[in-house]
């Protein structure tokens, strides 16, 4: 049902105090479809938008199995029993063919599931992957206000959904697991260009060789490539979701390099170059879903297409013919 605008300000007060199920139902309101949701999830967000920022927010990244969610337990546990309050997004593109997120699931993160200090949602599951990506920039933000001073972002190592969540965290963390050798097509170009850091999991047992030497293999990679910033070589690290062993070491490494980028500026650099570049996210899938909802424009648009495809008319003319029915 439609809010008023006292339940709307109530809404945002109660985020600010913290309540967790107040923000639970404020992503909700992010999440819905509804064009007079939007309007009052657009309120909401500008007017807590001071309470923002603060948050170390990390991006966390690896195939299926590699152990993202024993990490993130792990390390938000690690994080809650030194005081601070861990927030648990996703960015999962195949929940918006699917409905259902794999990521972000509270029953894949026992432990942390059970605490106060932590606040667990799954990936939005409609819409475009930008979409879905703005939506989760803008729960950040709603946790943020209501306290949560250490935001996880998980997402699967597929390459658009790596470059959203990269574009919305400080520190970009990609799990590898051991192995060497063919394991090393993992260092993607395109993933050792946002990584900040690579983890190499399960680094227990019979794997605890394997792990070390893949690890020698990644950092050798990663010298031929150039570094992203002149202030930051990403380290690799071997570590054990399971164990724990490693795993404070992980949260050392962010925050050195939360302190070297402040010092040299850059931090405050990355963060202005996402603002923007949501703004542009943002408006790029408003014009998409005009061009999806209205069904005059819709059909234009078929016509359109069909004429560019048998060769009528060329693609830049039907782009011009396409933008002109925007204004
Ligand atoms: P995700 O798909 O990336 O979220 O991976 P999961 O966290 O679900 O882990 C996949 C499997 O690897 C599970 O069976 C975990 O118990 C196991 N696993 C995760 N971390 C470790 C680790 O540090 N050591 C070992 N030996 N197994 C692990």
């Amino acid at each position: 049902q439609a809010m008023n605008s006292d339940s709307a300000s109530r809404l945002a007060s109660d985020v600010r105090s913290g309540d967790r199920a107040a923000l639970a139902r404020a992503i909700t309101l992010i999440e819905s479809r509804r064009a007079d949701h939007q309007a009052q999830a657009r309120e909401l967000v500008q007017a807590l938008l001071p309470l923002t920022g603060k948050a170390v927010r990390v991006g966390i990244t690896g195939s299926p199995g590699v152990g993202k969610s024993t990490t993130v337990d792990a390390l938000g546990m690690a994080l809650i029993a030194k005081g601070h309050k861990v927030a648990v997004l996703a960015v999962d593109p195949s929940s918006a063919r699917t409905g259902g997120s794999i990521l972000g699931d509270k029953t894949r993160m026992a432990l942390l599931s059970a605490e106060d200090n932590a606040f667990i949602r799954p990936s939005p599951s409609s819409g475009t992957l930008g979409g879905v990506a703005a939506k989760t920039r803008e729960a950040m933000l709603l946790c943020e206000a209501a306290g949560f001073d250490v935001v996880l972002v998980e997402t699967v190592g597929i390459g658009q959904s790596e470059t959203a969540v990269c574009d919305m965290t400080d520190f970009f963390l990609a799990l590898m697991l051991p192995g060497a050798g063919d394991e090393l097509q993992g260092i993607k170009k395109g993933l050792v260009e946002l990584a900040d850091m690579i983890a190499v999991n399960k680094a227990d047992g019979d794997n605890l060789k394997r792990a070390k030497a893949a690890a020698a293999e990644y950092n050798a990679a990663l010298h031929i490539l150039a570094p992203r910033s002149e202030h930051w070589f990403p380290p690799v690290l071997t570590y054990s979701a399971l164990t724990g062993d490693g795993i404070n070491a992980l949260w050392e490494k962010i925050l050195a390099h939360r302190t070297a980028m402040i010092a040299s500026g850059d931090f405050e650099t990355r963060r202005r170059h996402q603002q923007v570049k949501w703004m542009w996210t943002i408006l790029e899938d408003r014009l998409h879903a005009r061009l999806r909802s209205d069904p005059a424009i819709r059909a234009k648009v078929k016509q359109t297409e069909a004429a560019v495809a048998n060769g009528r008319m060329t693609p830049a003319v039907a782009a011009e013919t396409i933008s002109a029915l925007l204004d």
